[in-house]
């Protein structure tokens, strides 16, 4: 459930950068607190990395069944659920209207620049940290119940060029994702669109059999709790999560697609490590502060490792193309 090698790398960072004395400074200021400026990549893989958890809660708890390994699983439904129109998960009110029963799917809108810029600082998030990976010769851990960095990363470009693939023909060559791969992804996004669609009918017509029995089931709910935080940049994160992200329209959408048998809580909290876990005992998300000072982290690599990247892989294919 939890995102072990990401951890494993950034506590080998933070070693590297306690001994090199000021790793950090590019993204936080001199009292600790991080610039504003990668208040978008932290957010979106904070988005992220919840709705993953949240998948894994709603396996367990509302019933989604696993037909896959459950990590992927996890990963291809938050990215189409991100990805489509009717979860209203956008920050612009115009956008945040979501469907009533018997709507979906709406009609086939194009995909918003929020949500494509939100699934590319995710895309590259994975893409620094198998960058990463490969420059310390860490060892790979093909064992993991996650798929390795690089294999989600091109899951996450696929799905996202495949729910819009006249548009994105750019974004398919800066993320490299090859063209025999690329054929696939218009129909992998469409089939993952439409399991996620039979979850979502199956699911509410499962938790509708009470109410016509007469037996009303309890009104359980996902709910949300920052906890008070400490450090300047922790209570920063929390102003973030709140007032810029889609999360409580996320945790909002959630409640009135599925059912849950008991109250579930998302804790957002210090926890002594940069996490993320959904614990079955408690009933509990933890989302940890130090999993955004983590992103933060990352985000020193960004320019580098991803955006530079992106912009000589799009620059190398338009000038071949040039010549042909
Ligand atoms: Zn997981």
């Amino acid at each position: 459930m939890s995102l072990p090698i990401r951890i494993t790398v950034f506590w080998l960072i933070l070693f590297c950068a306690i001994a090199t004395g000021n790793a950090w400074a590019q993204n936080i200021d001199e009292k600790g607190v991080p610039k504003e400026a990668v208040a978008p990549f932290v957010i979106a893989n904070t988005e992220f990395t919840l709705l993953h958890e949240l998948v894994h809660v709603l396996i367990d708890e509302a019933g989604i069944p696993v037909l896959s390994r459950e990590e992927d699983q996890a990963d291809y439904l938050t990215t189409v659920i991100l990805l489509s129109q009717q979860t209203g998960v956008t920050r612009k009110t115009s956008e945040s209207v979501r469907p009533g029963a018997g709507q979906w799917p709406l009609e086939n809108k194009p995909l918003t620049n929020s949500a494509l810029i939100r699934m590319q600082n995710v895309i590259d998030a994975w893409r620094i940290e198998w960058t990463i990976i490969q420059q310390d010769k860490m060892e790979i851990p093909y064992s993991d119940p996650h798929a390795l960095e690089i294999q989600r990363l091109y899951d996450m470009v696929c799905l996202t060029y495949g729910r819009d693939r006249k548009r994105l023909e750019d974004f398919r060559i800066a993320n490299e994702l090859p063209k025999d791969r690329a054929e696939l992804c218009e129909e992998d996004f469409a089939k993952a669109e439409r399991g996620l669609e039979f979850i979502k009918t199956t699911l509410r017509n499962n938790a509708l059999q009470p109410l016509i029995s007469g037996n009303l089931q309890p009104d359980f709910a996902l709910k949300i709790k920052f906890e008070d935080a400490t450090s300047p940049a922790h209570k920063l994160f929390r102003v973030w999560l709140e007032h810029a992200s889609i999360i409580p329209q996320l945790v909002d959408s959630i409640n009135k697609d599925y059912f849950f048998p008991r109250p579930i809580l998302v804790k957002f909290r210090v926890c002594g490590q940069p996490n993320a876990f959904w614990e079955p005992r408690n009933a509990e998300v933890n989302m940890c502060y130090e999993l955004l000072d983590r992103f933060v982290h990352l985000a020193r690599y960004h320019d580098k490792y991803a955006v530079q990247r992106r912009k000589n892989a799009l620059g190398k294919a338009k000038a071949s193309s040039a010549f042909q």
